[in-house]
């Protein structure tokens, strides 16, 4: 038997390694069972290369769970480890690696900030074991008697002997500490399986399961088939993940049966998705989704998952992607991401951001190629897929830059348009005397109708922009795109947003003007509303409410956040009274001396502007009621 101190300095690493991975002691398992992973696939490939001619036989990995003994075993049938390497790989390697983590991360305080601890490897075992045993035999070695048996109690003592063992490969009993005791549980064991080693390329056995099995050959007596509760090896992975197979060999179900294996509890279909198969300058493969975009996007956010070879890492992957990538749901699995080390130091690495920026140009494409091969499709999900269009518009240029192509307008005719083909749509009728292309749209058809109806009727378009981003986007646009600015309907007249021609002769003097305009304010707040004498046409309506469109954008901008302008929240909503000099009534007015009749006219018809913009309400809007019914009367 050999005896040995791993290291003299090594007395306080124990210690130090429970104290700094104390919130993700669950990963020695991850650690364990992904070397139990290496060690078959070692042999795979020996075998393939004709270096081992041996039985491979059923290559498994086993979990055990002793809870009387108190123990963990993980149990391969890979390579196994000579008395010589388990003292070149544990004794030496393996600990400068623990030494080495722990000399880095000494001085982060929050443990939380390195995700993943890849390259501590077998020492996390003594985060929960007071005592770890390798019983281990070399594919090497035909003598059964010549396997070897390796313990270490925690302290820098361990001792390696010769034992026997049966069957080829390593053998690693965890003696659980007191302090880790909720290990000893099936369904904590369970959960942990589920998380880490869901896709794992080797099969992951895990105690046994009953399941319901049709019986061959057996019918009851009403001729219908007969089944029995069978007891089975359970099985945690799938070892052949979709992101893992040729995109040629999967079809649109396996895709959708794949999501449905990730995110067990989500209803919802994805609308489409992207596979990523990449090679060269760095290692990349995975499946990115588009999922149905809600009204409540911080739920849908952050559920994509980050594999390392398969092996589960985290489910957080800012720094990793951009930010409204983060929209997308799916699996990256990438042996080239730096997995130990602070997110700060992520968003910084080089092929990290090479790696960012791949993914977006595959999203980028993807659209693009959907948008370009089948354009009725890509507008059905339009409504799905414009928030994180637009969200990444905003925030990454270079996908901006590709997006202005597929990026859609939709008006309230329900037709959509490029940046572009709109442009030319509207570039004829919509292009003021400055040369300035106007862009119309509405925020809410509905409430907006009188305005839309009234654009409409002098030849003009309106867009939709109803999102919840859209104030943020049409300010981008309008840095983006040249001569052009965007007005919502109800920002002015309509005459005057795309003014042509001179204004029309007023019929109204400035006496008049001066008389009618306290007659307004006597029922309309000044310091809510202003009143602004226009000359329109007789046909137009005698009042009109409008909204100018830079406060009111802002307003909107700062309601939803961003753009560093919460102080436009607290301001009081303003708007205009437009009063139209050419309307009969107008006129009446202004030619009437009888005040009571004048003032009843004038309060008729600021109700009723008021009513087309949604703003009477209340007491106002049953006084209105009431004077109305009296009018039908008389
Ligand atoms: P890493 O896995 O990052 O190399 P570890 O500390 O986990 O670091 O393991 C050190 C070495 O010990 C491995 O590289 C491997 O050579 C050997 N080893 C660990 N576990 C096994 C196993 N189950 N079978 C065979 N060799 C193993």
């Amino acid at each position: 038997m050999q005896k040995g101190s791993i290291n003299v300095q090594a007395e306080n690493i124990f210690p130090i390694i429970k104290k700094f991975l104390y919130s993700e002691q669950e990963i020695f398992l991850r650690e364990l069972i992904s070397n139990a992973i290496d060690a078959t696939q070692k042999l795979k490939v020996l075998a393939s290369a004709g270096e081992f001619k041996g039985e491979l036989g059923h290559l498994k990995v086993e979990v055990l769970l002793d809870e009387k003994k108190k123990t963990i075993t993980i149990r391969d049938r890979g390579i196994g480890m000579t008395a010589e390497e388990v003292d070149k790989y544990i004794n030496q390697i393996a600990f400068s690696g623990a030494e080495e983590f722990v000399k880095k991360f000494k001085n982060i305080e929050d443990a939380s900030q390195i995700i993943g601890h890849f390259g501590l490897g077998f020492y996390s075992s003594f985060m929960v074991a007071d005592k770890v045993e390798i019983e281990t035999r070399s594919f090497k070695e035909s003598d059964e008697k010549k396997a070897v048996k390796w313990s270490c109690d925690g302290s820098p003592n361990y001792t390696l002997k010769e034992k026997k063992k049966k069957d080829r490969g390593t053998d690693v009993i965890l003696h659980i500490s007191k302090d880790a005791e909720e290990y000893l549980n099936e369904h904590k064991i369970l959960e942990l399986l589920k998380k880490y080693c869901k896709f794992l390329p080797v099969e992951i056995e895990f105690g046994t399961e009953k399941i319901s099995e049709k019986v061959e050959g057996k019918k009851d007596k009403d001729g219908k088939d007969v089944y029995e509760n069978i007891e089975k090896p359970r099985i945690i992975n799938n070892t052949n993940p979709a992101w893992k197979q040729k995109p040629s060999e999967l079809k649109d179900e396996d895709y959708q049966n794949f999501y449905r294996e990730l995110y067990p509890y989500t209803f919802e279909e994805p609308l489409f998705q992207i596979h990523l198969n990449v090679d060269y300058p760095f290692n990349l493969t995975g499946i990115l989704y588009f999922p149905k975009l809600k009204n409540n996007v911080e739920v849908q956010k952050n559920k994509i998952q980050l594999y390392c070879n398969q092996v589960f890492v985290t489910d957080s992957v800012e720094g990793i992607v951009p930010e409204f990538l983060t929209l997308l749901h799916g699996v990256i699995d990438s042996p080239d991401i730096p997995l130990n080390v602070s997110r700060s130091f992520l968003q910084n690495d080089s092929n990290v951001k090479k790696i960012s920026g791949h993914i977006t140009k595959k999203v980028s494409d993807k659209l693009e190629e959907i948008f370009k091969t089948n354009r009725e499709d890509f507008e059905t999900k339009w409504n799905d897929i414009r928030v994180f269009i637009q969200y990444g518009m905003m925030t990454d240029e270079k996908f901006y830059e590709k997006a202005e192509k597929y990026c859609l307008f939709k008006n309230t005719d329900n037709k959509f348009f490029t940046i572009e083909e709109y442009k030319t749509h509207v570039k004829e009728s919509q292009t003021d005397k400055e040369k300035k292309l106007v862009l119309l749209y509405a925020t809410n058809p509905t409430e907006q109708h009188t305005y839309i109806k009234g654009a409409k009727e002098r030849g003009y378009d309106v867009l939709v922009f109803d999102g919840v981003i859209d104030p943020h986007f049409i300010n981008l646009l309008e840095s983006k795109l040249k001569d052009t600015s965007f007005v919502r309907v109800d920002a002015d007249i309509i005459d005057k947003l795309i003014r042509k021609d001179e204004a029309m002769p007023s019929k109204l003097n400035d006496a008049q003007k001066d008389k009618i305009k306290p007659l307004i304010e006597k029922f309309a707040e000044k310091e809510k509303y202003q009143v602004v004498f226009e000359s329109m046409s007789e046909k137009d309506l005698p009042m009109t409410i409008t909204q100018p469109e830079f406060m009111r954008r802002m307003r909107d901008m700062s309601a939803i956040g961003g753009g560093g302008m919460g102080f436009m929240g607290n301001m009081p909503e303003t708007f205009n009274i437009v009063v139209n000099t050419n309307h009969p009534l107008v006129v009446e007015v202004a030619e009437t001396t009888d005040e009571k009749k004048n003032e009843k006219v004038v309060e008729q018809m600021i109700d009723l502007a008021l009513l087309s913009q949604n703003l009477l309400k209340g007491e106002k809007l049953s006084g209105f009621i009431n004077r109305s019914i009296d009018f039908i009367g008389k």
